[in-house]
């Protein structure tokens, strides 16, 4: 098994070409920094708004989380549905799942209108419960979804079973709607669309600054009226706002092809993509030529401040796969590689102004639904401020979290995340400003006025 994106391998197949670096100063209406998921998103709602736009990246488009992704397109990333609704309310969570299910919309929308080819494929859900306490967060999410009203099917351990023969499963829910694609061929599709609209894109071009009202590269610049920085993993020295996101880090192999039998192994009726209940998941697709993606990771290097390139902890989570699947013992796995996710305190985007008040960020999307979402929104409400109103509430800097920043500095940013992620995941009710002023409206979603000027960090 080597150290290698399977994405990679399969663009060299793929009709996209590099977009050599910026080597001049040039002008735009809006610079968008950062070409994954969010920024390509930004980039073609701005264009489609008639602005001029310009695309900075640092390696190539999808060449960081979204080209490292599995592909899985729902709504559900890492705070589950009953989560949801714990935190913000039925209604708050009817809003806040109605974003990433835009995003799906969004994707499919767009692999639509511009032929995309990435591998596109209907693939429903299926969440599956571990022990006893998987088959409660089953039943709390088969909960959930019934009070808002959305379909799904649970299954206990001996229907479940019909489905998917993984053992220790106790419990599942799936639910359709859901899509898996191969994000890297995506990423640059978009890309050449945007090419085609009329969006400049440089690659290999890395922004070193926002300063005086240009993007400071390497060897060149972007005067604009408006920034839109969707960049991950930021370094302080970019920003202050570096403080607001932190990673989590999971793993992905990819097997030889497997034969129809073994797919009937793990799928006895027919293909779905699923996940786990435990808290550093495992999760497993097939790719159209039928090989299986199977994705993972460990508590202890979730919060690691650095790629892990050993194949330790993916070998551990391929183990486990084979115990649950032994008579899939004999597959052999090909590939591996390490990511690592931006996320914020609360696992909720931030979206907002900071260090000028023409300098929009988009932090910490978990998920390429998501990330599709806040990258159109962060465009949308430039020129249409009333796109604001609905969404702000959540995606706004206003938010307080568990362990305050002055502590962070105390602890440090790996504590930090862990401990607010684990609060926002488990624990974090109701935002008492959240319940006020859904009962105040009646579930109706107020305006909140935005302060482009503040200074928020
Ligand atoms: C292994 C793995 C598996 C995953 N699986 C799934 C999945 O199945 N489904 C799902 O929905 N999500 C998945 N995710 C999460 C998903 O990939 C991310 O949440 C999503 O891609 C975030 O998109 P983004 O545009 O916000 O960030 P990114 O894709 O990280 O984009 C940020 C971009 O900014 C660029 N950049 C950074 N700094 C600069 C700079 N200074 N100047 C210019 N450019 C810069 C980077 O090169 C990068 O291309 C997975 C992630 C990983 C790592």
């Amino acid at each position: 098994m080597i150290l290698q994106n399977w994405w990679y391998t399969t663009l060299l197949d793929a009709s996209v070409r590099h977009q050599p670096p910026l080597r001049k100063r040039l002008k735009c209406d809006v610079a968008v920094i950062g070409g994954g998921m969010a920024g390509l998103h930004a980039a073609l709602q701005l264009s489609r708004m008639g602005k001029k736009v310009i695309l900075l990246e640092r390696n190539i488009c999808g060449g960081s989380s979204t080209g490292k992704s599995a592909g899985f397109l729902t709504p559900d990333s890492e705070l589950e549905l009953n989560q949801l609704v714990r935190r913000y309310g039925v209604e708050g969570a009817r809003s806040v799942w109605g974003m990433p299910v835009q995003g799906v919309e969004l994707i499919k929308q767009t692999i639509k209108d511009f032929k995309i080819e990435c591998d596109f494929r209907k693939q429903d859900s299926l969440f599956v419960g571990i022990g006893n306490s998987g088959a409660e967060d089953v039943a709390s999410e088969a909960k959930s979804r019934k009070k808002l009203g959305f379909a799904s099917t649970t299954y206990n351990r001996d229907k479940l079973k019909k489905v998917n023969t993984g053992l220790g499963y106790e419990a599942g829910i799936r639910y359709d709607d859901t899509y898996s694609i191969n994000p890297m061929l995506y990423a640059q599709g978009l890309k050449k669309a945007l090419l085609n609209s009329g969006v400049q894109v440089f690659e290999s071009t890395e922004v070193v600054r926002i300063e005086d009202g240009a993007a400071i590269t390497h060897l060149g610049s972007v005067v604009a009226e408006n920034f839109i920085v969707c960049i991950d993993k930021m370094k302080p020295e970019f920003s202050s706002v570096a403080k607001q996101t932190y990673h989590a880090q999971t793993f992905l192999s990819i097997s030889e092809p497997l034969d129809d039998k073994d797919i009937s192994e793990i799928f006895p009726d027919g293909e779905v993509q699923c996940w786990d209940s435990r808290l550093v998941y495992s999760y497993y697709r097939l790719t159209p030529d039928k090989r299986l993606l199977l994705g993972g990771g460990s508590a202890l290097t979730t919060f690691s401040p650095h790629d892990i390139n050993s194949p330790t902890i993916i070998n551990k989570v391929i183990a486990d796969f084979k115990q649950r699947f032994p008579k899939l013992q004999h597959v052999a796995f090909v590939q591996y590689w390490p990511g690592r996710i931006d996320t914020t305190k609360d696992i909720m985007p931030i979206i907002d102004w900071f260090d000028a008040p023409n300098v929009q960020y988009v932090l910490g999307c978990v998920g390429l639904p998501w990330a599709s979402f806040c990258g159109k929104y962060a465009a949308e409400r430039l020129y249409e401020p009333r796109m604001c109103q609905k969404y702000c509430m959540f995606l706004g800097a206003h938010r307080s979290f568990f362990v305050p920043s002055w502590l962070q500095g105390i602890v440090g940013k790996m504590i930090s995340f862990s401990l607010n992620n684990a609060y926002a995941k488990y624990f974090e009710k109701d935002m008492p400003q959240m319940s006020q002023i859904m009962h105040t409206h009646k579930g109706g979603l107020p305006s909140i006025s935005l302060n482009r000027k503040s200074e928020k960090t």
